[in-house]
């Protein structure tokens, strides 16, 4: 295999994610027991399979997709992230369907719900996310790999990693674990292994935060590389579901398939393990059957020819 260009590895870095989500929707809900045979994971799922979001045609991306390219538009603008344009962005999705290829708005968690209902009442995006211990769904995770699209430097990749879950997703597990996401993507973009870029992320926010009170906080994510991939929609679970993934896989394909096997939250470890599988394989490692159905392609070629 030839070593993808950066270009080529930014362009699959976002295709790979929304087609990685696109593969999921239709497995969703399903545990691993009952997802189908990895020949047979497909956009459109076997004969007989009981299909999550009945009547979503194949290859649509879902909340992940949408917000992902909701990020995007917002970095486009302002590379520093006005979390006001990207809060409303989010709301436009919400409430009319943008960033979506047909208007149809699906599969929203419920913690995002109610950070929207927050940011509508008037709450700052800065602080509308939900911050509790149990507030740690993977829903800011999903959607932030475009944030390597723009950072200049791995401290930017972090800023703004964590800045971006703040309208939905406020509590520092959450903001971590979408650093942790950065930098290793990151790290591949810059040309390492998806082995050696998830150490070095780790190490660099352990250095980072050593003595600091967020310090727990980076061990509770970082220790959940011991524990047997779920798939859930756990955000440590979910970022390490998706290293899980990369990691055991040789190809886009083997990796989105391995992470819909997984079976639970598929859509989005197939986002979030398809975005990195994306950044390693380029754009050309995904398969041209998936991208020729992905709906609303041009949506995201609008958004990448802006980059
Ligand atoms: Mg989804």
């Amino acid at each position: 295999m030839t070593t993808p260009s950066r270009q080529a590895r930014l362009r699959g870095g976002l295709l790979g994610l929304l087609v990685g989500d696109a593969l999921g929707v239709p497995y969703e809900f399903h545990d691993a027991a009952s997802i189908p045979p990895s020949a047979e994971i497909e956009m459109t799922p076997p004969v007989g399979f009981n299909r999550a979001h009945a009547g979503v045609p194949p290859g649509t991306w879902s909340d992940d997709g949408a917000q992902a390219l909701a990020l995007l538009d917002a970095l486009v603008r302002d590379p520093t992230l006005d979390l006001g344009t990207f809060a409303a962005n989010l709301l436009n999705w919400f409430q009319q369907g943008a960033f979506t290829p047909d208007g149809n708005v699906f599969d929203i968690g419920l913690q995002t719900r109610q950070a929207f209902y927050a940011i509508a009442a008037g709450a700052s995006p800065s602080t509308s996310g939900p911050s509790g211990e149990r507030d740690n769904g993977n829903g800011s995770l999903m959607r932030c790999l475009p944030v390597v699209m723009v950072a200049a430097s791995r401290d930017e990749a972090i800023h703004l990693a964590r800045k971006q879950s703040l309208p939905t997703h406020g509590h520092i597990r959450s903001q971590l674990c979408c650093a942790l996401y950065c930098l290793t993507a990151m790290g591949i973009l810059e040309g390492q292994s998806a082995a050696d870029a998830v150490r070095a992320a780790e190490d660099e926010l352990l250095e980072r935060h050593a003595g600091t009170t967020e310090d727990t906080e980076l061990k509770i994510a970082l220790d959940g590389r011991f524990d047997a991939p779920q798939g859930s929609g756990y955000v440590v679970d979910s970022f390490w579901s998706a290293i899980h993934c990369v990691l055991s896989t040789h190809s886009y394909e083997d990796c989105v398939k391995r992470a819909v096997a997984l079976g639970n939250d598929t859509d989005t470890t197939a986002c979030i393990a398809g975005g990195l599988a994306g950044l390693i394989y380029g754009e050309n490692g995904i398969p041209i059957r998936w991208l020729s159905v992905l709906h609303g392609k041009a949506m995201a070629e609008t958004l990448l020819a802006q980059l």
